[in-house]
């Protein structure tokens, strides 16, 4: 047994260790001390040690296509080399930054389309803050992606883009009422992005526009109300100290309590393959009411930034967030390697750094290029997944949105 195996050559985490081991909650202070430790090995092994309690050897991946429908913005977050303004100004360098669009209702059922044909069981749909559509836009893509692909889940809009629709909606609703109208569309999910570091002295450096926690939570809390589930971010790596990631994690972690207080705890988010999925009936509210399923560090890359003259995460830092965002969430089912943004090979690695999600085929990411410049192509293939997996050692197993494992009759997946 792995949980046998833990011995910390660091002495100040014995008592770490002894938590772990309990199943006891972490606090600030081992937070902060597991990012200090110079025992990776110790971290390493006691993330593997929740992630296996949980997971066993599993390691989930799906099969899924991102869409992101503009990267016009009213924003300038100074950490972002995705958007572009519409005065014709660039963005925040001239470098690795191509020109504004936008895509059409049509090219987005399109793209859709094309991969629900291809096997993919969701899409997951961000962009920027565009400055002129209508509230209408985006409902009215959910309800053609619904339409057009009955099974496909539609995980769609970050935090801050659900404020910015109750900006644009006229007459102007609330964060409740765009939920249940994108709901009504067809919406099923919301990805976790937007929460950047949830401190105010960073929040004032690198992305001062942007609304904050306060936003960022009462999203989450009325899709979370309203039987809608999401996931949760951490983007690391830049202004933020190791102190703010953990305060961000454990801010993570109080809302996810008061989430899972509210579901029935009979199906509350627990381990067991196929049976992750979050909502239930609470009968106290009388409605649906979900949680977060997933928490997924996003490593920084700073090229094409305002804040590209800072050097970005290392390999080891990547390893050291995600090992720790497992052991200090110990109310969120699972921990994701974005391989878009961490790599293949570090995603890879990760898988027995108590990571247990592998993200998905993904085919198009504008986002964000570790590349750089160059086409936004960023796909593996099933095959390229699976075999990373097992070469780490895990069993793959294909999910749908709510962890629940895909059966496929062979050959169904067509390459694209
Ligand atoms: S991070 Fe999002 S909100 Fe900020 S500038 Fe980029 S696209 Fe706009």
């Amino acid at each position: 047994m792995a949980e046998q195996r833990a011995r910390p050559q660091d002495s100040t985490l014995a008592a770490i260790c002894e938590k772990v081991l309990a199943g006891e909650r972490l606090s600030h202070a081992d937070g902060v001390a597991l990012f200090r430790t110079r025992d990776i090995f110790t971290l390493g092994e006691l993330a593997n040690i929740v992630r296996e309690r949980r997971h066993g050897r599993r390691a989930y991946y799906n099969v899924n296509r991102h869409i992101n429908y503009t990267n016009f913005c009213v924003l300038r977050c100074k950490f972002c080399s995705f958007y572009r303004s519409t005065d014709g100004r660039s963005g925040p360098t001239e470098v690795s930054n191509g020109p504004g669009y936008l895509y059409s209702l049509d090219e987005i059922v399109r793209i859709a389309r094309e991969a629900a044909d291809q096997g993919a069981t969701e899409v997951h749909i961000v962009g920027g803050l565009h400055p002129t559509l209508p509230f209408s836009f985006y409902t009215d893509m959910c309800r053609a992606i619904r339409e057009r692909c009955p099974g496909l889940h539609i995980k769609a809009f970050t935090a801050i883009e659900i404020v910015h629709f109750t900006r644009v909606s006229r007459p102007r609703l609330s964060i409740e009422e765009v939920l249940i109208a994108l709901r009504d569309a067809g919406l099923d999910s919301l990805p976790g992005g937007g929460a950047e570091i949830f401190d105010p002295r960073v929040h004032a450096e690198a992305f001062k526009a942007k609304v904050g926690e306060k936003h960022w939570f009462d999203v989450h809390r009325a899709a979370h109300d309203l039987g809608i589930p999401s996931n949760a971010t951490m983007l690391y790596g830049h202004v933020e100290s190791v102190e703010e990631r953990v305060t961000h994690l454990l801010k993570l972690r109080a809302h996810q309590d008061q989430s899972l207080a509210k579901c029935d705890d009979a199906t509350k988010p627990h381990s067991d393959e196929g049976r992750t999925a979050v909502t239930s009936v609470a009968p106290s509210l009388g409605r649906s009411v979900a949680a977060f399923q997933c928490c997924i560090p996003l490593s920084f890359i700073p090229e094409g930034s305002a804040l590209e003259q800072l050097p970005g995460p290392t390999g080891l830092d990547d390893l050291r967030t995600l090992a720790i965002a497992r052991l200090m969430l110990d109310n969120v089912p699972h921990v994701k390697a974005f391989w878009i943004m961490q790599t293949p090979k570090l995603a890879q690695v990760s898988l027995n750094w108590g990571v247990d999600d592998f993200d998905g085929t993904v085919v198009w990411y504008d986002i964000t290029k570790r590349e750089g410049r160059g086409t936004n192509r960023q796909e593996l293939s099933v095959e390229q997944i699976c075999w990373l997996i097992r070469e780490a050692g895990c069993e793959p197993v294909e999910r749908d949105t709510f962890y629940r494992p895909v059966r496929r009759p062979a050959r169904q997946l067509v390459p694209v």
